[in-house]
C-alpha cells in the first residue's frame, strides 16, 4: 500500500513518525507534501498526557525531545473566573486520595465536609498541590502509592515538535515533497482519490491519502464533500488572537485558561517564553477588543503582533470517506480549553493504525473508524461545554446564552446522573476518565444532592484519619520535591536559553 500524507503540520509529522514507525513492513511508500507558501497554523502548545505514550512507542528520548522543544511539565490547567468570578481550580491528571473500601475517595470526602472541615480537593491530589507551588518530580520518583497517582503532560513549541518529528520521519523513510495541491484525480466508479497533483506538474499517486491540510480539509471536504456537523450552538467562540510574552520568572507547571467576558484567556509557560492567546465570540467582542483584552493581561512584554485566527467549531460528518482519512484540523475543531487537539490527532492516529487496511480499503473498517472519532469528538464537546454551563455567572451576554441553553443529550444525563448521586459514568472511547469530570464539576460548584450510600458503609472516624493522613503524605511530598525549573535542569532537559534564570 502507498499512502501520501497532504500537510505537513503537527498533524501532518505525527502521521508520518507514526506510520514509518509502526507500519514500516506494511506500506510500500510513505509521502508527505507540504507547502511553505500556505504554511501552518502555528498555535498548539499544551498537551495531554496520552501523548507522552506516542513518544514512547516512536521511541523518543523524553529529555532530548523537551530539550529540542523548549518543552515544560505540565501537571494540570487552572481555571480561573468560571464557577464565579473570583474562583479558581486545577483539573490535575490523575485521581483524588484514594478509594477507601472500593468508593471513590471524592465520595468520602462528601460526607466528611459535611461533619467538618477536611479541605477541598486539592489537598487530596499531589499533581495539583505540587502545581500550586511550582514544584515537580516524575510519579515514579513518589514513595508512596499516593505520590504516584499523578500523570503529567506537556507544554511545548508545537512548530518545535513538527520539526523533531520531521527529522524522525524522514530518517524512518518518509519522502517529503514541496509543492501546492492545485488538482486531484478521482476514479469515476469507486470515487477514491487515485493521485494529486502539485503546482510544478508533479503527480503523486497513492492508494490511501491521509488528509492533514488544516482548517482547508483539501481533500477530505474539498474533493470529497464529506460535509461538516456545525457545533458552534453549543461552542459559539469563533476566534482567537494569539500572542507570545517573555516568560515569567517562576516557571508554572500547568496552563492557565481564564474566563472573559466574551470568551477566554490561555498562558501557556514553556522554557523560553509564554504562549497566550484569547479565545472570542464575535457577535459580542470587537476584534480590537479582543487584542485589547489580551495584551492587557500578559505576564511580561509581547513578543510579536497578535495573530488572528477563524475558527468554527465542529466535526467532519466523515473523518474516514473512500481512500481518504481526515486528521488534525481537517477532521474538525474543538476550542483549546482543554488541550484536546493534538490528542484528537493521536486518536485519529492509533484508530488509522488499528484499523488500517490490508490492500484495499474495507468499508467495516471506515465505519469504525468514524464511530470511534465520532465518539471522541462528541465527547470532548460535552467536556468543554461543561465549563461554560456549570456557572453561575450572568455578567455578559455570553454567560447569560448558556444559561440558557439546550444542552446535547449525552451532557445533559451526564449532569443529572452527577447531580443525583455523584456518579460519572466510565467509557472506552473518550478522552477524559471520571476524574476530569469530577474536578471540573466540583471545582464549578456542581454538587451532587447526596453522596454514594456506601459510604456510610465505612467507620467515620477511621475515614477522617485516613483522609488526614493523605493530606500529610502529599503536602510533605510537595515540600521536598524539586521546584519545576530545578527538575527541568537536572532532568537534562533544560534548552540553552536563559530558561535557567527561572526560580
Ligand atoms: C487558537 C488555537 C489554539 C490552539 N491551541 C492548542 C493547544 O494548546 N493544544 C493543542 O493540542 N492544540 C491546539 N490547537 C490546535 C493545533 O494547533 C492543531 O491541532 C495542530 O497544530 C494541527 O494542525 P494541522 O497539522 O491539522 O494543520 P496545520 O498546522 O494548518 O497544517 C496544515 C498543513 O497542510 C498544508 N497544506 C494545506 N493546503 C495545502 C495544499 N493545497 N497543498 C499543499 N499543502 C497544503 C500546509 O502547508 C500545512 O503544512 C489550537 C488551535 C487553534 C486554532
Amino acid at each position: 500500500m502507498r499512502v501520501c500524507i497532504l500537510g505537513g503540520g503537527t498533524a501532518g509529522w505525527m502521521t508520518a513518525s507514526a506510520l514509518s514507525k509502526k507500519l514500516k513492513n506494511v506500506i510500500k511508500s510513505i509521502v508527505l507534501v507540504e507547502s511553505e507558501a500556505i504554511g501552518t497554523v502555528g498555535v498548539g502548545e499544551a498537551t495531554l498526557p496520552h501523548i507522552r505514550l506516542f513518544n514512547e512507542a516512536l521511541g523518543i528520548d523524553e529529555s532530548a525531545f523537551m530539550k529540542q522543544t523548549e518543552a515544560t511539565f505540565k501537571l494540570g490547567i487552572e481555571f480561573c473566573d468560571w464557577g464565579r468570578l473570583g474562583d479558581k481550580y486545577i483539573h490535575p491528571f490523575g485521581d483524588f486520595g484514594q478509594s477507601i473500601n472500593d468508593v471513590d475517595f471524592y465520595q468520602h470526602l462528601l460526607k466528611l465536609n459535611q461533619h467538618g472541615d477536611y479541605g477541598v480537593l486539592d489537598d487530596y491530589s499531589f499533581g495539583i498541590t505540587a502545581a500550586k507551588n511550582a514544584k515537580f518530580q516524575l510519579p515514579k520518583s513518589g514513595k508512596t502509592p499516593l505520590q504516584q497517582a499523578f500523570g503529567y503532560a506537556y507544554q511545548f513549541d508545537a512548530g518545535l515538535y513538527a520539526k523533531y518529528l520531521r527529522h524522525f520521519s524522514e530518517s524512518h523513510g518518509v519522502s517529503r515533497i514541496e509543492g501546492k495541491v492545485v488538482d486531484t484525480q478521482i476514479n469515476s466508479k469507486t470515487g477514491d482519490v487515485t493521485s494529486i497533483t502539485l503546482d510544478d506538474g508533479q503527480q503523486i499517486d497513492a492508494d490511501l491519502f491521509v488528509d492533514c491540510s488544516g482548517f482547508r480539509g483539501v481533500l477530505i471536504e474539498q474533493v470529497l464533500k464529506s460535509g461538516y456537523q456545525d457545533w458552534s450552538n453549543w461552542l459559539p467562540c469563533n476566534r482567537a488572537v494569539a500572542v507570545p510574552c517573555e516568560r515569567q520568572q517562576k516557571l508554572s507547571p500547568y496552563t492557565r485558561a481564564t474566563a472573559r467576558q466574551a470568551g477566554w484567556q490561555w498562558r501557556i509557560p514553556l522554557q523560553h517564553r509564554t504562549g497566550n492567546g484569547h479565545v472570542y465570540w464575535n457577535e459580542f467582542i470587537s476584534d480590537d477588543e479582543a487584542v485589547a483584552v489580551l495584551l492587557n493581561n500578559l505576564d511580561g512584554p509581547a513578543l510579536s503582533d497578535p495573530k488572528q485566527l477563524f475558527f468554527k467549531t465542529g466535526r467532519r460528518n466523515h473523518f474516514w470517506k473512500n481512500n481518504v482519512v481526515a486528521i488534525g484540523l481537517s477532521a474538525g475543531f474543538l476550542e483549546p480549553l482543554e488541550s484536546t487537539s493534538i490528542h484528537l490527532i493521536q486518536e485519529g492516529i492509533t484508530n488509522l493504525l488499528e484499523l488500517f487496511p490490508h490492500e484495499t480499503v474495507s468499508s467495516l473498517d471506515v465505519s469504525e473508524y468514524n464511530v470511534r472519532m465520532s465518539l471522541q469528538f462528541e465527547r470532548v464537546r460535552d467536556f468543554l461545554l461543561l465549563h461554560y454551563v456549570a456557572t453561575k455567572r450572568d455578567d455578559s451576554e455570553m454567560w447569560r446564552y448558556f444559561r440558557n441553553m439546550t444542552l446535547p443529550e449525552s451532557l445533559q444525563q451526564k449532569i443529572e446522573m452527577w447531580l443525583h448521586r455523584g456518579y460519572i459514568q466510565r467509557y472506552e472511547f473518550g478522552a477524559f476518565l471520571p476524574p476530569s469530570w469530577v474536578a471540573v464539576m466540583m471545582g464549578q460548584n456542581l454538587l451532587p444532592k447526596n453522596y454514594d450510600p456506601r459510604v456510610d458503609n465505612s467507620n467515620f472516624e477511621q475515614v477522617k484519619q485516613g483522609s488526614q493522613a493523605m493530606r500529610e503524605d502529599i503536602a510533605g511530598a510537595v515540600q521536598y520535591a524539586k521546584t519545576h525549573a530545578d527538575f527541568l535542569s537536572s532532568f537534562g532537559a533544560a534548552s540553552n536559553t536563559e530558561f535557567r534564570r527561572a526560580k
